[in-house]
Formats: structure tokens, sequence, C-alpha cells
């Protein structure tokens, strides 16, 4: 049960990851927080999905979170005569609205909100950034073109628009069925793709009316621009890096990166950085020294957690990644350079009690050595509070809401124990000591820091921080 690595792991789930064994060698090997990447697959795959991941919950004992991608409103090319053309370089190439299978010369490109929008000059990308064509002239429903930098193009690819906002709903008609779809089944957090402003957010927000945390996953220049009023209404932001290294010069996602991560957790919530991070173990047992760079690199930023996709979705080494991701961030966690790094970005407490309890929890900690620093949370807001402070001492969280619990599975150092609130002081101290006992974190004799809030079961009255020392009467056998 105890984990003392703090950056969390998501692994994406898919057909090399959808038995019971293999979800619970990838629990074991260290993922914490399993997605569903609601691209591929059909309902009925997520629901088999999510009900297996509960399963290993119970065979773990530990809450697991549950992370539903939603797809986002992704622009592609319609399809082709011949199923693929090649794009040769300054030569013209139309994209329109007529759903005939195109050629050489012409392709669909069913999104009539791009026609309204761009203009010439405007750069369109395709195929993940590999093709480049440039606008000559936008009519009605034809965007005449001329191929910067060519090359295949096949059925159904991508297209990105970096340097325009589209008038794209957040949520498109698959994204409202899926999300629909995903809430019932009960999944903790849902990402949403392509966000552009905070309103794609507070859009999702109405509908998801808090029975799911959501998550914004930063891949538009415009989400990056508008990074702060984003975080603002958002639960998390998800690091995308495979979009917005197409949508921005790749040499700055890097630094875009840091930013993210930086104002993220100056705020309290959890960013999560992805794609690629492992990629070439899709193939190969073993990553290159280019990719354990990135994973520890990514955890030097501060981020609360590392993703795996088609690494644990589809490769050939899905629990050989976990485990390396494990081996990384525990190794990088346990350099003097980490805190050093950690500290350098710590965000000052705000002018609340939860934030003046954390702070000082941390560092009553650190004066007398405690084991452990239990958090009472509800809704899990003072444990997000407490992370925010990166403690160097264990945080552990006693919530009586499995919910809270596994959301915040993917926060930086949360350690949540599912718990029946205190009834009343000396409950409170009870249960702590008997539950730090219990999942090993502090011996006989040890000392644990509590914050916890009176009256108990009120949410945001996190007034209280008690030092305890474990004694012989706490431990039930
Ligand atoms: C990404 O673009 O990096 C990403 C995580 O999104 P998806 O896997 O849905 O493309």
């Amino acid at each position: 049960m105890h984990r003392s690595r703090r950056t969390r792991i998501i692994a994406t789930l898919g057909p090399t990851s959808s038995s019971f064994e293999m979800i619970k060698k990838l629990s074991d090997a260290g993922a914490d927080v399993f997605r569903l990447n609601m691209s591929h697959g059909t309902h009925s795959d997520a629901a088999n999905l999510y009900a297996t991941v509960r399963e290993v919950e119970k065979a773990t004992g530990r809450p697991i979170g549950i992370l539903a991608d939603l797809q986002g409103p992704k622009l592609r090319v319609g399809v082709f005569k011949d199923e693929k053309i090649m794009l040769e370089k300054d030569q013209q190439f139309i994209l329109d609205m007529d759903a005939t299978p195109g050629t050489n010369k012409r392709v669909e490109l069913p999104h009539p909100e791009i026609y309204q929008v761009v203009e010439p000059k405007t750069e369109l990308l395709l195929n993940d950034g590999k093709i480049r064509l440039q606008i000559d002239k936008v009519e009605e429903q034809k965007i005449i073109t001329t191929v910067l930098v060519g090359g295949e193009l096949s059925n159904r690819k991508g297209v990105n628009v970096p340097s325009a906002i589209l008038p794209l709903a957040a949520l498109t008609e698959k994204d409202k069925k899926d999300l629909n779809f995903v809430l019932d089944l009960g999944v903790d957090w849902v990402a949403l793709s392509f966000v552009q402003r905070p309103e794609d957010v507070i859009e999702a927000k109405e509908i998801i009316k808090g029975r799911a945390s959501v998550m914004a996953k930063i891949e538009k220049p415009s989400a990056v621009h508008a990074i702060d009023e984003i975080i603002a209404v958002s639960d998390g932001v998800m690091v995308a890096r495979g979009d917005l290294g197409v949508e921005l010069p790749m040499e700055l996602v890097p630094v875009k990166q840091k930013k993210i991560i930086r104002h993220a957790r100056r705020a309290g919530i959890p960013s999560v950085v992805a794609t690629q991070m492992l990629e070439s173990m899709i193939t190969a047992p073993v990553p290159t020294r280019a990719e354990v760079s990135d994973v520890a690199n990514a955890v030097f930023d501060g981020a609360d957690a590392i993703m795996l996709s088609a690494e644990s979705a589809a490769g050939e080494y899905p629990e050989e990644a976990v485990a390396m991701m494990n081996k990384i961030a525990s190794s990088i966690e346990s350099e003097p350079s980490y805190r050093r790094m950690l500290g350098k970005d710590l965000a000052t407490p705000e002018a609340t009690t939860a934030d003046a309890i954390s702070a000082a929890a941390k560092q009553v900690a650190d004066t007398i050595e405690a084991q452990a620093i239990v958090t009472y949370t509800g809704s899990g807001s003072t444990a997000l509070r407490a992370s925010r402070e990166r403690p160097k001492t264990p945080l552990l969280v006693l919530t009586p809401n499995i919910g809270t619990a596994r959301r915040l599975a993917l926060v930086w150092g949360l350690n949540c124990v599912y718990s029946q609130d205190a009834v009343n002081f000396q409950d409170m101290i009870d249960k702590a000591c008997n539950i730090c006992h219990e999942y090993g974190y502090a011996n006989i004799n040890d000392r644990i820091v509590i914050m916890a809030g009176m009256p108990f079961g009120t949410p945001g009255k996190t007034n209280v921080l008690r030092i305890s020392r474990v004694q012989d009467h706490h431990i039930k056998i």
C-alpha cells in the first residue's frame, strides 16, 4: 500500500492492457491512474476496462483513479479514391466541402467553421504537421492552397490550424455521447481535448456538474496564452505534447511544459506531462537515454503525474514501461537537487486557514522529523493545498469519500486511505495514528502531524494542527 514515490504515473489502457492480469501488473508496477482514450474503441470496451480497473482496485486495496480522455474537435480531411496521395512541393491543392473521395488535386475538409476564419497566408498543417499548406484564396466552401512541404497524405488524417482560434464547440456530438457514458460509468476525471479558451472548460463543467474532475489538455497556442484563465476554471491540466508540438514549433514545447507546470503548481491544481515519454518502449524493452532524461526532467519540473500512451495501450512492453517510469521518478526524487528544484518554484501560501495550516504542518513535520503528515479531507481541497506545499514528509489523506480518494490518485504525493470521518478529537488522533502504523508510515513512538477541521465533517474548515506520538493503544490487533 505504502508508495513512497511522489510523482504519479498514468497508464493508458488499450488492446495490450485490457485483461485483469495485465492491469493488475501495471498497478503493481506503479500505475496510479488509468486512462481510457475515447478516440479509440467502443463504449462497451470502455465499460469493460472501467469494470476491470475497479476489480484490480479491490484486489490491491489502493484507490485508483480513472481518467476518460475525450477526443474533442479534432479536424480531419475526408477520404481518397485510392486511400492515399502524394503531395509535391509548390503544387496547388484544394480543400472543399465535397464528400466525393479525394485525388492529388483536392480532398474534402468537412468542417465549415474553418472556412469562416482562415485567410490568405494562413498555414494549415496536415498529418501531425508533416505536411504544410499555405492558403492562397478562401471561397465559401473551398480553400485553395500551395504545398509548402509535401508528403504522403492518407484517409482522415488530422488538420491543425495553429494561428487561428476556431469557432468550434468544446464538445462535439461524439464527445457529448461519450461524456454521458463515462459519467454514468463513474470515471473520476474527464480530459477535454483542444481546449482553446476558458469558456470551453466552463461549458463542459456545466454538463459534468461535479460528477468528475475536469482536466484541460493544453495543446493549442491559444490555450497556452490563456493558461492562467484556463487553470482558474480547471481541476487539472495536461501538457499534451503530441498536438502541442504540431501547433507550436517543437523547440518551444519544453519551455511551455515548464510554464504550464509552474502555473498549475502556483494555483494548486495537478499537472500531467504526456506523450512520447518512453515512445521507443512500444517496441523495445528498454528506453533511449534521451527518453529517460525526458521523464526525469518532467519530474524535476515538479509535475504531479507523468503519462504513458501507446507504450502501455498498444506496446509490446507495457509493464516494463510503467516499471521504468517508476524507477526514473523514484531515483530523481531521492536526489537532494530534486528538493532544491521543488523549493525554487514553491508558491507562497494564500491568506486562508487551509494554506496556513498546510505550510505550518510542513514546517513542524520537518522540525520534529515526523514520519507523516495526515490530512482529513472530504472534498479533497485541503489535501490539494497540502500537496501544493510539496513537503518532504509523506502525506497520508484520510477521507470518507471514495470518489475523493480516487480523484486525488493523480496528485503529487497524496496517499489516500478510505476511512470514516473522525467523530471527536480523540478519535481523530486514534484513527490517524492507527492508519499510519497499519500502512507502514510510522512505528510505535514515532511522531506524526495531523491536519483536520472542526467541527468534523464540515467542508472547508481545516483549522487544527496536532502533533501526536503513535502508541501501543492506537494499534488495533
Ligand atoms: C497529445 O496530443 O499529446 C495527447 C495527449 O492527446 P491524444 O493522445 O488524444 O492525441
